[in-house]
């Protein structure tokens, strides 16, 4: 299996069959295992062995199989899915840090990522250090000795800013600190973070690999050591286990995932030909376009500029507000990676927290709108996206 190429190991690895011999993978939707004997139940929970199970909150043979698939896709020896995307940032990070611990982190991130750092962590004794992810001087200052774990988004949400995952490796290692990638708007499509140096990438499981919005998931991935001895223990006591259901949703999010995500992007590089350089826009930012002032590294990092892009329209928010308002197609949410185009106004939805200083310092203006490009027709989403643009 290991020489299997990516779309191979989508569809096939972690299969585990029951004796019934079904086609696709079956929902074990059970809580707990029945033991053949009081003696097999002291001797599991003594040391369960790779397919012995206990109570799903620490396992279960469809979260297993997602486990298996996504670890097998991505080139880890192991990984652990949760609830949601947000519970593998938190997990990741709470179970490997303590008080008195540094963290040195992008300061561009998702509003839930920079809350748990500057809320929650920073409560609990940890220092945080925010720097600008483009700027490796910057990493390299504060990336000092005293330096527990490196964190940042692969490419930054709203704002799609790509952080060299192998400059940054190589100055975190070399103080000893762990590097932990929030790999979202990568996808693990375009992601060899591992190969990269990564030692810990996190997944919302919500996004691209389900695709279709239906459920919630996240997932942890590293070596069997970080896995087994810092997150397992941590997860299974706190508690935000992955539903059976909703590892099934991933499992058939990943068989597709290549295909969607690769369709997605073609229409991306279409939609950031067809809106760069309008005159109703500030800017088009699209790491896949030439323009981006990353596009190198971005090609050599992941080879493709991924399914988002931004775009900041000169009118400021009442424009970006007719803009969205005009739309036919895409819609007004704020999930990504979906089948269905959606737009979002980071301002004034998942960034709104921020104070306007933070928003200045991260670019996230009164015109700015995140699109992700969902899996309709290309010509009918630059159509729409024109239009939506005349009346703005
Ligand atoms: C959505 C998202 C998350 C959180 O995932 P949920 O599944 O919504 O909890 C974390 N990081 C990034 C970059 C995201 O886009």
């Amino acid at each position: 299996m290991t020489d299997w190429k990516p779309r191979t190991r989508a569809v096939h690895a972690g299969t585990r069959r029951s004796q019934y011999g079904e086609v696709s993978e079956a929902i074990f939707l059970t809580q707990g295992f029945v033991y053949d004997s009081a003696e097999a139940a002291a001797q599991r929970f003594e040391k369960a062995g790779e397919d012995e199970f206990i109570y799903a909150r620490y396992g279960n043979p469809t979260v297993a199989m997602f486990e298996d698939r996504i670890a097998s896709l991505e080139g880890a020896e192991a990984a652990f899915a949760t609830a949601s995307g947000m519970a593998a940032v938190s997990g990741a990070l709470m179970s490997m840090l303590k008080a008195g611990d540094r963290v040195v982190s992008a300061r561009a991130l998702f509003g839930s990522c920079l809350y748990v750092l500057e809320e929650i962590l920073a409560r609990y004794g940890v220092e945080i250090v925010l720097v600008d992810g483009t700027d490796l001087e910057a990493w390299e200052q504060a990336i000092t000795p005293e330096t527990d774990v490196v964190f940042f988004e692969s490419v930054s949400n709203p704002t799609l800013e790509v952080i060299d995952i192998e400059a940054v490796v190589k100055l975190a290692h070399a103080q000893n600190a762990k590097v932990v990638i929030d790999n979202v708007f990568a996808s693990p499509v375009y992601s060899r973070a591992f190969e990269q140096g990564a030692d810990v990438v996190i997944y919302s499981a919500t996004k691209h690999i389900d695709g279709q919005g239906r459920a919630m998931g996240g997932v942890i991935l590293g070596s069997e050591e970080y896995i087994r001895k810092t997150v397992e223990p941590y997860l299974k006591h706190t508690g935000p286990a992955l539903s059976p259901f909703s590892a099934w949703i991933m499992l058939k999010g990943l068989e597709t995932i290549e295909l969607r995500v690769r369709a997605q992007t073609a229409t991306a590089e279409a939609l950031a030909d067809a809106l760069s350089g309008h005159p109703k826009l500030a800017r088009a930012i699209y790491p896949g376009h030439a323009s981006h002032a990353q596009h190198d590294l971005c090609m050599r990092q992941m080879g493709k500029g991924g399914t988002l892009l931004a775009i900041d329209l000169a009118g400021g928010q009442e424009a970006a507000f007719r803009f969205l308002n005009a739309l036919q197609i895409g819609v007004i949410s704020n999930n990504l990676g979906d089948a269905k185009s959606i737009l979002t106004h980071p301002a004034t939805t998942t960034h709104q927290r921020l104070p306007q200083e933070q928003k200045d310092l991260l670019g996230i203006t009164p015109g700015l709108v995140r699109i992700s490009v969902g899996l309709e027709d290309a010509d009918d989403l630059i159509v729409d996206m024109l239009q939506a643009l005349d009346q703005a």
